[in-house]
Parts: structure tokens; C-alpha cells; sequence
């Protein structure tokens, strides 16, 4: 039930608990919420004029801080200044920057390749999620002052290819931003909220959502069945939007000016946003005429549509492969998308819809929405969900990579396999492999390959404490919980003594997209030889265990032996120890099984004398 509050400040009563639903973009940022008697969600401008905040940070030489429009024209005279582009910062590090660093107009901090990036303005250093914070903060502001009363709740939403250290930044983002995140939801899962797709049916419903904002373009293939979207896969490429197409503008523009005429720097912006101003316009309009004074002369620019066509033309085609490629992965037919969603400023252009509607030609095309809109739409429907508001819908997501531990060898056992739905928990029991081990250290790793050392470390921690005892007697149970944002939980029990470790996963550094779909191919190109190592890693693992065991085993029993039988032993322990070398797993496993043979009535020796003993009355040693 949503509580009832009074707004001290206004006095005004407050019944509704909101919920904000955030659109934290890399161009542009929104919220919306669900408008009450309406039942339908509605973005929120507060005092702001639009209900677009761009995605700006300026700060003043005496700390001001001026977000959204009244930062745009400090970006061409205060690059320096004035962030942009922020989201593309969230989760990384140096390193993973790669050579996009030139992108930015701000001093990025290269301090070490794997901690995050941090940026300088002046004296001081801030962080992606402090400057994201700011953005949420002036959000937050803007619902606070429409809706008469503070908000603290929000869904914030994000690309579906960010990994859970970007996650990660953007939750902590809403928390600096005095906002509880109650959920993280991927933008394509959030745009078919918005338009109501695959809800109301039992059987599978395939969405193709096709957002291209201002810097970045991804095609998500989404399969909803009862409620549970997974994202079959994504594709895109984060340097590619509506920029490209002032781009292709400015350059066609600047093929009409006299050679020799050289534009300054805010000349050169100035001719950016007319590039801009006209490509919107054309999205009604078939003609946009503007002029600029360009070194002291009058130019006049006009622009058809059919000339903004033909020059978005190869832009769009690139998106086009990446739908391509997005459908191959989901591995469905092109029949068998049944609607495709339009997001983003960019797909207001004719020419974009024209494409997407006849690429996905057997599909139904939502455009009846604000693209711009439609994510935080979609985000504060979800946040109506989680208020309880709709009983009937159930919201789950799933994991892109698959997640474990590390287990004797450096092999990755998964605990939770990729795909899987969230939230989600999972336990497994492990014991220790050495007589009287009283600690054990737990990897967590995130990814696709037999081998820990492929795949990206998490975390590491050690249950510490557990009780002395022989090999293989501690029982300990690892629990992975994954909550609806996919963020992971670990926490190591020993069944026995009850002593417990537990750790929140919190990645030093992200994972780019390409990096993450570099993982899942790698996982299936080395599939064959990947089993292979597992195979003889195993086969080792058992030997050492074995050898181990025997040798003890000897140690304590000597007097059960006669010395022809211990000196023939230490023969096939010996050759077990050479064929560790090998690297074969059947000729590891040909001389394990010689040893067992051999040592086997051992065993039933040492049995028989026990169970003697017994009868004798006398305790039995272990
Ligand atoms: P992001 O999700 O990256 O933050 P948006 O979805 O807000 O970005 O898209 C911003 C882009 O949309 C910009 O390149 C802007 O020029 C473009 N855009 C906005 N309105 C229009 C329009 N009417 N016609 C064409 N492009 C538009
Ligand atoms: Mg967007």
C-alpha cells in the first residue's frame, strides 16, 4: 500500500509513494512517472522548459555546477569545463578507453590502465558516478518540483550490454543522488514496457528495438514470455548516432564554401547546430534553408531531404549489419520478429524509420511514442510494477555471462549459467581437498570458458576458520544470489560449524561490449579444446588426490603391508607422479586405475582389522 505523507515545505498532502522512472542517457536524460488517474506514464519537466535534460555538466570557475540546456554553449566556449558523454565513462577504466580517450573534450585521468577513470576540472578529480549524480540529482529536482514533494525512489534504467560494473556506477550514482534505486532495467526491456508488447499473451513474443540516440546505436532481439524479457542478443556500435549525421551535414555545407576559407573553432560549432537545427527540421519539412556569417561573409545553406538521405545513406546501412547480425545471434528468422520498436532522437528521421521498417518487414512497427520518451516511459511503468500497482505483471531479466568459482585445476565451475533468469539464487557444496585445511579461498568469475584464467575475476575472498578435519569432510556450501539488477551476492558456509563468509560483488572495472561479446565468442570457438583441458585437469586433480590419499594411507598403516607390497606401491605412485607430465588424460587415468587396483585390498585390510578391533571393544583410530 503507498503511505499517505504531508509535504512539510508546502503543506500540501502527498498520497502517493512515487516512483521515478529514469532515462539516463549519453545525450540526453529524463524522467517520468506514472501520472495518477490517468494510469499512464507521464515525462516530467518541473521548471525546465523540455522534458529533454541534455546530458551536460558545466562547472564555473567558482564551483557552480549548471546541468542540462543552460551548459550547451559552454561546450564550445569551455570544453575544458563541461562534461558530456558521461555514460560512456560509467564502469571503465583507462585502459578500456582504448583509443576513444581523444573523443572527450575534458582531461581524462590516466592514472594506472585498470583503475576507473577519473576526470580533472581545475583542482579537483571526480568520479563517472559523481558527475552521473549531478544529472539524477537535477532529475530528481524537476519531478520534486512537478509532483509537490521529495522523491527518493527510482528505476534507473541502462543499455542492455552493460556489464554489472556499469550497473554498479549507476546505482551508486542514484544512492549519491539521494535516490534508492530499486532496480536497474535494461532500455530495450524498458521502450516495450512503454508500448505494452508481449504482456498480455501466453505464448512467445519476439521484439526487435532498434534506439539510435545522439553518440551510440544498439539493436536489442528481445523474447518476452510471461512476463520474463530476455535479451537474446544486442548489437551496436557506441560510437554511432545522430552526430554523425550533423557530421555528414557539415561536411556536405562546408563543400560549398570557397577554398581557403578557414572556420574557427565556434564557427565550426555554430555550423554543428544548424547542421542539427536542419536535420530535425527535415524530419517534417522537405526543404531547411539557414545562413551563417562565416569570417565576416554571409553563407546561405539549404538542404532537401533527398540530399539528408543520400547522406545518412552509408550510416544507416551500418546499422542495417548490425540488425543483421543481431537477428543471426538470436538465432530466429526474420519472420518470426513480430514487432520492432523504434528509440531514440534519431529515429525521428524518415529515412531511419523507412530502414528499420524495411528491414523487420514482417513486423509490427511502434513509432506512436515519443522516441526520446519511450525509455523513461517504460521505466516508470516499471517502476508502477514494483510498487505493486500490477499485480498481474512479472518482471525478469536475465544474465548476459555466466558466473562461478574456481575449483582445483584454475577450472571455472559455473554456478549460474549465462541466460539465466534474475533474480536468482543458487547453491553448491564444495569440500577441501587437503587434510586439516582451515581455510578456503573462494574466486568468483564471470564468463564462458573452462578455464578460470580465461575468464574475467570478480572477486576474491577466503572462509576462514573452518574446523580442522580430514579431507573431504568439511561441507561447504557457496550461495550465489544474483538480485533483479545483476548484481551478485556471495556467501560461503561450512555446514559443520556453521562459520560463514559472505561478500557483495563489486567489480574494479568494466567489461567493454565488445569485450563482453568477444568472451562469448571465444567460449564457443574454444569449445572443443577447452573440454580437452578439462578433461586432463580433472584426470590431475584425481591423481594428486589419490597420490595424496595413498601416501598417507601407507604412512599410518605400514605394519598392514608387507615390504614387497609397500616397495610396489611407491613403484605406481611414482609412475603416476611421471604421468602428470603427460598431459594425457588416458594415461593419467590408465595409471590411477592401476594403483586402485593394486591398493585396493589395502583397503579391505584395514577394514577387516578395524572391524575386529571393534568387536575386541577397543576404540578404532581414524
Ligand atoms: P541518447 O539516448 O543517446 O541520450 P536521444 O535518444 O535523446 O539520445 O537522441 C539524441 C539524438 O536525436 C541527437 O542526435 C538529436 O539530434 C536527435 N534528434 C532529436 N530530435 C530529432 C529530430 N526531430 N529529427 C532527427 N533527429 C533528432
Ligand atoms: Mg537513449
Amino acid at each position: 500500500m503507498p503511505s499517505i505523507s504531508i509535504n512539510i515545505k508546502s503543506g500540501t498532502l502527498q498520497n502517493k509513494d512515487y516512483i521515478l522512472g529514469i532515462d539516463l542517457g549519453t545525450t540526453n536524460s529524463l524522467v517520468a512517472v506514472m501520472d495518477g488517474d490517468q494510469a499512464e506514464p507521464k515525462a516530467l519537466k518541473g521548471k525546465g522548459q523540455h522534458v529533454i535534460v541534455p546530458s551536460l555538466i558545466h562547472f564555473g570557475p567558482e564551483g557552480q555546477v549548471i546541468v542540462g540546456e543552460a551548459a550547451k554553449p559552454f561546450i564550445v566556449d569551455h570544453p575544458e569545463r563541461t562534461v558530456y558523454s558521461v555514460k560512456r565513462l560509467m564502469g571503465k577504466s583507462y585502459g578500456d578507453l582504448g583509443s576513444h580517450s581523444d573523443y572527450f573534450g575534458y582531461k581524462i585521468i590516466d592514472e594506472q590502465d585498470d583503475s576507473l577513470v577519473k576526470i580533472k576540472i581545475d583542482d579537483r578529480f571526480y568520479t563517472p558516478i559523481e558527475l552521473s549524480s549531478l544529472i539524477l540529482k537535477e532529475l530528481k529536482n524537476r519531478a520534486e518540483q512537478e509532483l509537490g514533494g521529495s522523491v527518493s525512489k527510482a528505476v534507473i534504467t541502462v543499455p542492455a550490454y552493460f556489464n554489472d560494473a556499469q550497473r554498479q556506477a549507476t546505482r551508486d550514482a542514484g544512492k549519491l543522488a539521494g535516490l534508492e534505486v530499486l532496480r536497474i532495467v535494461n532500455e530495450p526491456t524498458a521502450a516495450s514496457l512503454a508500448y505494452g508488447l508481449g504482456l498480455d499473451r501466453e505464448q512467445d513474443h519476439h521484439v526487435a528495438v532498434y534506439d539510435l540516440g545522439g553518440g551510440t546505436f544498439d539493436v536489442s532481439i528481445l523474447r518476452i514470455s510471461n512476463g520474463i524479457f530476455e535479451v537474446l542478443s544486442t548489437h551496436g556500435d557506441t560510437y554511432l548516432g545522430g552526430d554523425d549525421f550533423d557530421r555528414a551535414v557539415v561536411e556536405h555545407w562546408l563543400g560549398q564554401i570557397p577554398q581557403g576559407v578557414e572556420l574557427s573553432n565556434s564557427e565550426t560549432q555554430a555550423l554543428r547546430l544548424k547542421a542539427e537545427e536542419a536535420k530535425k527540421a527535415l524530419s517534417k519539412a522537405d526543404l531547411s534553408e539557414s545562413s551563417l556569417e562565416i569570417q565576416g561573409q554571409q553563407y546561405h545553406f539549404s538542404l532537401s531531404k533527398a540530399e539528408f538521405n543520400q547522406l545518412i545513406a552509408p550510416i544507416l546501412q551500418r546499422t542495417l549489419d548490425a540488425c543483421a547480425r543481431a537477428l543471426k545471434d538470436s538465432e530466429l528468422k526474420l519472420e518470426e520478429i513480430d514487432s520492432a520498436v523504434l528509440v531514440g532522437g534519431s529515429t525521428r528521421s524518415e529515412a531511419v524509420k523507412e530502414a528499420v521498417a524495411g528491414f523487420f518487414k514482417h513486423s509490427e512497427l511502434n513509432d506512436s511514442l515519443n522516441p526520446d520518451e519511450v525509455v523513461a516511459l517504460g521505466a516508470a511503468i516499471e517502476a508502477d510494477i514494483l510498487a505493486g500497482n500490477r499485480k498481474d505483471i512479472l518482471l525478469l531479466d536475465v544474465t548476459p555471462l555466466s558466473l562461478g568459482i574456481e575449483t582445483l585445476g584454475g577450472l571455472m565451475d559455473t554456478i549460474i549459467p549465462r541466460n539465466s533468469k534474475v533474480p536468482n539464487r543458487v547453491g553448491k557444496e564444495y569440500t577441501t581437498s587437503v587434510d586439516g585445511q582451515v581455510n578456503m579461498k573462494i574466486s568468483v568469475y564471470q564468463g564462458e570458458r573452462e578455464l578460470v584464467s580465461e575468464n574475467r575475476k570478480l572477486a576474491e575472498f577466503t572462509l576462514q576458520g573452518i574446523p580442522a578435519m580430514p579431507a573431504g569432510m568439511p561441507k561447504i556450501q557457496v550461495n550465489f544470489m544474483l538480485n533483479a539488477d545483476g548484481i551478485l551476492q556471495v556467501q560461503a558456509t561450512e555446514l559443520r560449524s556453521g562459520v560463514k563468509q559472505h561478500i557483495e560483488v563489486k567489480p574494479q572495472y568494466g567489461l567493454t561490449d565488445e569485450e563482453v561479446e568477444r568472451m562469448l565468442l571465444d567460449s564457443i570457438t574454444h569449445a572443443e579444446s577447452d573440454v580437452k583441458t578439462r578433461m586432463v585437469v580433472e584426470a590431475k586433480t584425481e591423481a594428486e588426490q589419490i597420490l595424496y590419499v595413498t601416501e598417507r594411507f601407507i604412512a599410518k598403516n605400514k605394519n598392514l603391508l608387507s615390504d614387497q607390497e609397500i616397495q610396489s606401491t611407491s613403484l605406481l605412485l611414482n609412475d603416476l607422479k611421471n604421468s602428470l607430465e603427460s598431459n594425457d588424460k588416458d594415461i593419467i587415468l590408465g595409471h590411477i586405475d592401476e594403483l586402485n587396483e593394486y591398493t585396493r585390498p589395502f583397503a579391505e585390510r584395514l577394514m577387516d582389522r578395524s572391524v575386529s578391533e571393534a568387536l575386541k571393544g577397543k576404540s578404532i583410530d581414524s
